[in-house]
């Protein structure tokens, strides 16, 4: 029998996935394809062997970014969701997608040959401030007309 450790899934939710195992060697990869394929700076890619990786919802779709390896997302709203090499026993979610990143954190660094030159300033960047401190009825709007799927699996998709 399965165990789920944690459980994860795209923006829209149509795609749900659940992982038996706790991830290892968590890490951040700056490489060039890493921040085309999640759009951002970087992606923290999560490993689990792959029989400890369930789709619980959906299909994934994939982009094969070279051919050995391949990332998989939502066809739906575009959330990338993995990396993978097909002929790997593991592969990676992305750390953003689970419902608890604070649960996988990174142990590693690599592709470090295209890392942001602005990495390291980051933590004294300033804005320390929640998502629209200062706008309230503007958050009230996106919160109460949010298409984000709840981070944690719903019996029934799409919501009514
Ligand atoms: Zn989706
Ligand atoms: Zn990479």
């Amino acid at each position: 029998m399965s165990t789920v450790l944690l459980t994860g899934g795209c923006q829209c939710g149509a795609v749900r996935y659940a992982l038996d195992q706790q991830p290892f060697n968590v890490h951040v990869c700056h490489c060039r394809m890493c921040q085309k394929a999640v759009g951002g700076p970087f992606a923290v890619i999560c490993p689990v062997m792959k029989t400890a990786f369930r789709v619980t919802r959906g299909t994934i779709s994939y982009f094969h970014s070279s051919d050995v390896a391949r990332r998989g997302f939502c066809a739906a709203c575009g959330t990338p969701l993995l990396f993978e090499y097909p002929e790997g026993q593991d592969l990676g979610v992305l750390v953003g997608t689970l419902d608890e990143p604070d649960r996988a954190p990174p142990e590693n660094q690599y592709g470090n040959e295209s890392r942001v030159a602005w990495y390291g300033n980051l933590l004294s960047v300033p804005g320390d401030r929640p998502t629209y401190a200062d706008n309230p009825e503007m958050l009230h709007r996106i919160s109460s007309t949010s298409h984000q799927h709840p981070d944690h699996d719903t019996a029934t998709w799409p919501p009514k």
